[in-house]
């Protein structure tokens, strides 16, 4: 199918992630190198190459709904294998973001870590493991999540019970103020 045969709600879809991500979508000639090599492909309802596809198809709804742009790992194995020099995983990303902006969260426990995770890091300046984990159970209602970890992180000194203070805590905050400041979406 050429770009020209498509919808106009289908290109303007193309066209926003080849902008957002910087890529030209359009030179995947699905050699399937990124599938390949992506290490969650086992849980994706679309192989990272399909998911590729579907963009160029301008399969808005479909993309933006599946489960793989939420449970991919930002591994950047796509990205390293792809002839095309494609940054795959800045897609996936893209998509990622593209998909909370329309309130879509196909997998919910994902975004709501991702939240807690990035909370965490705007209060103490990097990740308060303790503090995450408490953050995340009181949205997700999720309470016995991992519970069973505990006694060996803990053994291990690995969950300190205060943040580590860290310097330019302050610096970190204002990345966080200057993305408000252009737009972000919850
Ligand atoms: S970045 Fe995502 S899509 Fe790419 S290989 Fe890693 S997990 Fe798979
Ligand atoms: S490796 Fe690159 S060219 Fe091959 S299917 Fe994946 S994105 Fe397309």
């Amino acid at each position: 199918m050429r770009i020209y045969d498509l919808a106009t709600a289908e290109q303007d879809f193309i066209a926003e992630v080849a902008a957002r991500s910087h890529q030209d979508v359009r030179t995947c000639y699905q050699c399937g190198n990124c599938t390949a090599g992506c290490p969650y492909t086992f849980v994706y309802d679309y192989s990272v190459s399909q998911i590729m596809r579907l963009i160029q198809l301008g399969q808005q709804e479909t993309v933006l709904r599946s489960k793989s742009i939420w449970l991919c790992g930002s591994c950047q194995s796509c990205t390293t294998r792809c002839p095309n020099r494609i940054d795959v995983a800045k897609i996936m990303d893209v998509c990622r973001h593209m998909a909370r902006e329309r309130g879509y969260a196909t997998e919910r426990e994902v975004k709501l870590f991702a939240d807690s995770f990035l909370r965490s890091v705007e209060r103490h300046g990097r990740a308060f493991e303790l503090g995450l984990m408490v953050d995340y159970v009181l949205h997700s209602g999720k309470v016995f999540t991992d519970l069973d970890l505990a006694p060996t992180a803990l053994a291990r000194r690995k969950l300190p019970f205060q943040p580590h203070p860290i310097v330019g805590r302050d610096q970190v905050e204002r990345i966080f103020q200057r993305f408000r400041q252009g737009g972000a979406h919850a």
